[in-house]
């Protein structure tokens, strides 16, 4: 469409694309406080998104407990194993994740934003996008909005970020997924439980997380190149026994856009100007485990919480945002991928190490409970890891 031909740019105080749950929250947070705000989203809601819909229950501490609504079911233990052997299991006595379908938690979410008053356009997909001195002009396949504030929340392939933020250099990792119904069958790989193997991929690994009639199964690689996920996918789908007895679909790819040290800072900045990126779309993405919902929350609230800050108080900035994440997210980041070069350097290693030092993946379930956080787990495991691998260096088992 050509911006000429279009009417008057309607104005706003904040333009939100993309409504997942970095969005939503964002518009959330913004028009409950009293700014009048767009969100584009080029999807109808519910709407189908490739996830493996595993949220650590320290969302608990950020999302108001409507949410539970559309759990469905809550997690308790892992099942461990190696390209589909030696498998064990280690469990918590309070709950470590919940288990969500994302179409029915976005739209959850979405619908908070609406009745809190944003103004939502489903359907409509942003297309263009100009820096002003004073906004952004925001131009979509309906329409064209001026607005003060732009938040980018527009998932790993965000135009946001390619037009407004060039040369970031992060790294997009391959993953795949695909839903396997077992209608009313029992839940596998067990009531409460999900299964991680670590072994199935090259530097990553496979999960299995149960739904109520399906289970989302899937593989993703977090350091280095990938061969080809989909054979790594066939290859899991064989080794894993019950699955291979599950008709299961073609698995759909979506990028994972894990943090990365180097790219981070190379291309720090999450706010230029009069724009900012949250979510996938600012890569704030876990690179242990993949875990980006709980990050797109929080980092939608923290960047509300910076527009709050600059609308209402002169010594405040849009900038505020990237300090915050450089406090409170970075930090963690970087542990966690100091673990994933180990675990995804050594997985056969790792996967022994787990079963015989349980209490570093109960202290782990203390970083997924929000008891500790990565820095206080990594300082704490260090030691206890020490002695178990002191002992598995004599186990002639480990040359086997
Ligand atoms: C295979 C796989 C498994 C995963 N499993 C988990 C998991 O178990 N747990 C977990 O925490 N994380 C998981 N993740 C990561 C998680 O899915 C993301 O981190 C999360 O969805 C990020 O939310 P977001 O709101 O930033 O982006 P998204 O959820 O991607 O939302 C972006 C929205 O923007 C819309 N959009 C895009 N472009 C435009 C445009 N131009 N105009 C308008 N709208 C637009 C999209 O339609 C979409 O609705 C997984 C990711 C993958 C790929």
């Amino acid at each position: 469409m050509n911006s000429a031909t279009l009417p008057e740019a309607k104005a706003y105080d904040v333009v939100v694309v993309g409504l997942g749950p970095a969005g939503s929250t964002a518009a959330y947070q913004l028009s409950r406080a009293g700014l009048s705000v767009l969100g584009l989203e080029k999807h109808r809601h519910p709407r189908y998104k490739v996830c493996g819909g595993g949220l650590s229950v320290r969302i608990d501490r950020i999302l108001d407990p409507d949410f539970k609504a559309v759990v469905e079911h809550t997690i308790y233990g892992v099942q461990f194993t190696y390209r589909g052997e030696n498998p064990f299991l280690i469990e918590s006595s309070s709950p470590i994740a919940y288990m969500v379908m994302r179409d029915r938690f976005d739209h959850l979410l979405v619908e908070k934003a609406r009745l809190a008053g944003a103004e939502v356009h489903e359907g409509e997909q942003v297309v263009g996008l100009s820096q002003l001195p004073d906004g952004v002009d925001v131009l979509t396949d309906r329409g064209r909005y001026h607005t003060k504030v732009l938040i980018g929340a527009d998932g790993a392939n965000s135009l946001v970020a390619q037009r407004l933020f060039p040369n970031r250099h992060q790294r997009r990792m391959p993953s795949l997924e695909s839903e396997c119904g077992i209608g009313q069958q029992p839940a596998y790989p067990g009531e409460g439980q999900v299964l991680i193997d670590l072994g199935a991929t090259t530097k990553g690994y496979a999960w299995i997380f149960p739904k109520h009639t399906r289970l989302s199964v899937g593989v993703a690689e977090f350091r280095g190149r990938i061969g080809s996920p989909k054979r790594v996918f066939a290859s899991f789908i064989r080794d894993e026994k019950k699955l291979a007895s599950l008709e299961v679909p073609e698995p759909a790819g979506h990028p994972l856009p894990v943090y990365n040290a180097r790219g981070a800072a190379s291309s720090r900045m999450l706010v230029r100007d009069r724009a900012m990126l949250v979510g996938d779309a600012g890569h704030l993405v876990d690179p242990l485990f993949g875990e980006g919902i709980y990050y797109a929350v929080r980092s939608g609230q923290m960047a509300a919480a910076s527009v709050l800050g600059s609308f209402h108080d002169q010594r405040r900035t849009l900038e505020d945002y990237d300090l915050a994440v450089q406090r409170e997210i970075y930090p963690e980041f970087r542990i966690a991928s100091r673990v994933a070069r180990i675990v995804y350097t050594f997985p056969r290693l790792c996967h022994r190490l787990m079963h015989r030092s349980q209490e570093v993946i109960s202290l782990y379930y203390d970083v997924l409970q929000g008891r500790e956080t990565y820095q206080t787990f990594f300082v704490k495991a260090k030691g206890m890891v020490k002695a178990s691998f002191r002992e598995l260096l004599r186990d002639p088992f480990l040359s086997s």
